[in-house]
């Protein structure tokens, strides 16, 4: 299984005896893992997130807590840069 260089905390990686890291993009090694799924580590795929990804969370919390949503402004009080 092929996992992604930028996530040593995988969980996966640790109990695979044929782990092999790859150095990438986190866009690319998702576009990798969707079309070869069996090669590709989910799990470090799920975790690759791209600085566009991150902003669109945050953004979609700000849109959110301008609206006054209830309950939003402690989503948006916890969220991280991870
Ligand atoms: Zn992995």
């Amino acid at each position: 299984m092929i996992h992604y260089a930028d996530n040593p905390s995988c969980s996966a990686m640790r109990d695979d005896p044929q782990c092999s890291v790859i150095s990438t993009s986190p866009g690319m090694f998702r576009n990798w893992q969707r079309a070869c799924p069996s090669s590709y580590c989910a799990e470090c795929a799920s975790d690759a997130r791209t600085d566009s990804d991150r902003y669109t969370e945050l953004r979609k919390l700000v849109e959110s807590w301008q609206s006054h949503t209830t309950g939003s402004s402690q989503t948006l009080a916890e969220w991280s840069h991870r």
